[in-house]
């Protein structure tokens, strides 16, 4: 490490955009609307609290999910002054009745509006909505505009659905019309239940689910009609940046089977969507940089989660990489995808 680009690195600006918090206190959805599975917390012991899914446990937590005071601590261990936060995705609960999903989003959108009021320097927001439901989607994606929020967070299907079916079409255009980032992150992961041990739905399943989420927006024509939506995929793009020259070759090959709803080549997009850098791995990285150009990967760390790059960004600090690359990286690319200001941190 050369003690010049060490110095330089650390008063930088650096924006983590993937980041998960939740309050520390959940309605009784269940009990409320009488049905279903909805996460509850029971906090267990101090700083602790396990993340219950209907009956069954779920995650066991620590107080870094909620405490925004500690949050704000943790990340000055890593020179990380903003956050840009979301739920859990494990809270979308897209199978719940669309108005009891709203309710439930509005109460998670609403913890995360009043941080970033709180909190300017430090948070930025993005929101759930109940994409089950069009119409009820697009009403809580005004509401999250009007109370601060810059985006959304969405998962990589809907109910199995791929993000291609024209029902979540207005929904995209009207995250366009209202400037509204959107990021896509792994959930729901296809093949769930019969992957489940050595944690594969979380090491296979998300990296596919990623994959499928923007080829479904990209043969889907949803990115074609749509040029100024801002999409970021989470987890460096999943499979998607790795796999293109076989999704590519498909295209290809079979058109009859790919290019039905879209005829542009899917290389073509690379560079048009952003990604965050999340790959634990200062190769891929560089590989997927060489594809997007490094205004277009974002620094992202799934805090506070054992999966995350928990050192924000610490191997890209550490690596080789030109200054302008690691500058882009770590707030530049970020500003962009949320159409924000430096002003607004400094
Ligand atoms: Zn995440």
């Amino acid at each position: 490490m050369q003690p010049a680009f060490f110095k330089s690195t650390l008063i930088m600006l650096k924006i983590d955009m993937h980041s998960h918090i939740i309050p520390k206190y959940l309605p009784n959805w269940a009990e409320k609307f009488g049905y279903g599975d909805f996460i509850y917390l029971n906090h267990v012991e101090d700083g602790m609290a396990d993340m219950m899914q209907g009956g069954k446990f779920f995650r066991r937590i620590k107080e870094n999910c909620w405490n925004e005071e500690l949050r704000i601590d943790e990340y000055s261990n890593y020179h990380t002054k903003v956050q840009v936060i979301c739920t859990i995705p494990v809270l979308f609960s897209y199978w719940a009745k669309p108005l009891d999903c709203e309710e439930l989003s509005k109460f998670l959108n609403d913890h995360i509006a009043d941080l970033v009021v709180r909190y300017p320097k430090n948070y930025v927001g993005l929101g759930t909505i109940p994409m089950q439901h069009t119409d009820t989607a697009i009403r809580e994606l005004k509401r999250c505009k009007e109370i601060g929020l810059v985006g959304i967070q969405i998962g990589s299907n809907i109910n199995t659905e791929n993000l291609s079916e024209e029902k979540f079409f207005p929904i995209f255009e009207a995250c366009q019309e209202l400037n509204m980032a959107v990021m896509v992150h792994p959930w729901q992961m296809m093949g769930f239940d019969q992957i489940q041990k050595y944690w594969l739905p979380w090491l296979v399943g998300m990296p596919a689910e990623t994959s499928r989420a923007a080829c479904s927006l990209i043969f889907g024509g949803v990115m074609e009609k749509l040029p100024n939506l801002r999409i970021c995929f989470s987890h460096a793009g999943g499979s998607f940046l790795s796999t293109i020259g076989r999704i590519e070759h498909g295209y290809v090959c079979r058109p009859d089977l790919v290019a039905i709803d879209n005829q542009v080549n899917p290389r073509e997009y690379i560079g048009k969507f952003w990604v965050d850098c999340i790959t634990h791995d200062i190769d891929a990285l560089k590989y997927i940089l060489n594809l997007q150009g490094s205004r277009k990967v974002c620094l992202g760390s799934d805090y506070p989660f054992p999966l995350g790059d928990l050192e924000i960004g610490k191997f890209i600090q550490d690596s080789n990489l030109p200054q302008e690359d690691i500058e882009n990286i770590f707030y530049k690319s970020s500003l962009d995808w949320l159409n924000l200001g430096i002003e607004k941190f400094i």
